[in-house]
């Protein structure tokens, strides 16, 4: 009989047990640090648990993971959305594809994933309260070592999957890196913007307008970051799917600017110059004697459009008496719109870490370190993550089969 030790029992740990459901020759211990397994999944999408997305399957990993995609392209091969759909559905959890290819399962109710997974994974030896802080190779064995209610307790184990998450606890760290691993420093990822501009009142009584899409640009440390989606105005700057994203593609040169650096907001990026011509000479036509703030345009949010319209300089100016200079600054407020980030906000939606144990030190067809084909690792301990709408789940399921097809593998082989 084989055994594995699993430290970690969040998304990623508790999918490799439940995959390993069933698997002969091997014994399953899960070691947890708090006092209940899968917290963030509980806690995830709101509540209702976005655990994958239909934009996986045929789509460019670079487009969704900002960090990792080059080595998450042939396990999203192998095990992408459907794969996850139908892993999902064995074990319990039929699941949806919403309008805009998020997965959530049927339910809307996270508990259903968790559940489904703690009754796969129901006959794994199950430590809370184990917070491991040493792994190192004895013999033929990993032997890990932890903190288990005020007292040290160690197991030895065939076969050890680190899947604690990302923020790493340092002497697991440590370990590690004895073991050839090497690290990048965790900065968060996913989160809104601090903006300058907020501090003046107007910017703050736009909060809660949101513009369904927008174009948001970055300018930090040398490099040029965009993303589009739906723009949300908040107290502090803004926020919403496009700005999470942004600050996902650009988390690493963000926090080495201290988070202060300039960015530009397209809010009609729909509009051509042709259209904005268009639609002005429309207006001009149409109602000559309407002031431009009486008269919002391209879809905008009145408030919006007003707040736009002031930093213009063209906010009392009639349809009729419309210059070409006027028409210049408007567009240039509308699809150009200068700002600058100072600071970054928190996002209790989703948050997720950049950093980890480097794609470079793990060999991604069993998901092991490079060297040490017995020691695996799954989820966010990595550095990989997505952005937004399921992904970072994704990554944790992915890994986890990897490393599970790579265990059972051995188990079996060496009956
Ligand atoms: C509020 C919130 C909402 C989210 N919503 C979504 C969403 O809808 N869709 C999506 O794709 N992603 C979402 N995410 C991100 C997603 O939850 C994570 O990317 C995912 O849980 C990572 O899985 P993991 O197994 O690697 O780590 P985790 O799920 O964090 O699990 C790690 C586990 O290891 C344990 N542990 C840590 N260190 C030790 C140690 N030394 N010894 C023993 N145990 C240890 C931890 O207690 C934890 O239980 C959300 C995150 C948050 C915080």
């Amino acid at each position: 009989m084989k055994s594995l030790a699993i430290i970690g029992a969040g998304a990623a740990g508790m999918f490799c047990a439940a995959a390993l459901r069933g698997a002969k020759n091997l014994r399953i211990s899960i070691l947890e640090a708090s006092g209940a397994p899968l917290k963030k999944v509980l806690l995830s999408g709101g509540g209702r648990c976005n655990f994958t997305n239909a934009a996986i399957d045929g789509g460019d990993p670079k487009d969704f993971y900002p960090r990792g995609a080059r080595h998450m392209r042939k396990p999203l091969r192998a095990f992408g959305c459907g794969a996850a759909r139908e892993f999902f559905r064995s074990i319990g959890a039929e699941s949806k594809i919403e309008a805009d290819g998020r997965v959530f399962p049927v339910s809307d109710d996270s508990r259903t994933v968790a559940a489904a997974l703690e009754k796969s994974a129901a006959k794994c030896e199950m430590r809370f309260g184990f917070r491991a802080d040493s792994l190192r190779p004895a013999g033929d064995c990993w032997e890990i070592c932890g903190q288990r209610n005020g007292r040290r307790e160690t197991l030895r184990a065939d076969f050890a999957l680190v899947a604690t998450g990302g923020r790493w606890q340092r002497g697991l760290e440590k370990s590690v890196e004895a073991l050839g691993g090497k690290f990048s420093d965790p900065v968060p990822t996913l989160f809104p913007f601090d903006l300058d501009r907020a501090k003046d009142g107007e910017w703050e009584n736009l909060s809660g307008v949101s513009v369904a899409d927008a174009r948001a640009d970055a300018y930090a440390n040398g490099r040029e970051f965009s993303a589009r989606g739906a723009l949300l105005v908040t107290r502090s700057g803004i926020g919403g799917p496009a700005a999470l994203k942004l600050s996902a593609f650009g988390a690493r040169d963000f926090a080495e600017c201290g988070y202060s650096f300039g960015m530009r907001v397209n809010w009609i990026p729909r509009a051509s110059d042709e259209d904005f011509k268009r639609e002005i000479l429309s207006a001009r036509r149409s109602f000559p004697k309407r002031s431009l703030r009486n008269s919002p345009l391209f879809g905008l949010p009145r408030s919006l459009w007003e707040y736009l319209c002031r930093s213009a300089g063209v906010s009392e100016r009639l349809w009729a008496g419309f210059s070409k200079a006027d028409g210049a600054a408007l567009k240039a407020a509308l699809s150009a719109d200068e700002m600058r980030a100072v600071g970054k906000s928190a996002h209790k939606g989703e948050f997720a870490t950049c950093g980890g144990l480097e794609c470079g030190c793990v060999d991604f067809k069993t998901c092991s370190l490079k060297g040490r084909p017995r020691l695996f690792f799954a989820g966010e301990c990595l550095d990989i993550d997505g952005i937004t709408g399921g992904f970072n789940l994704h990554a944790a399921w992915a890994t986890a089969k990897i490393c599970a097809d790579s265990i059972k593998n051995f188990a079996e082989n060496e009956g």
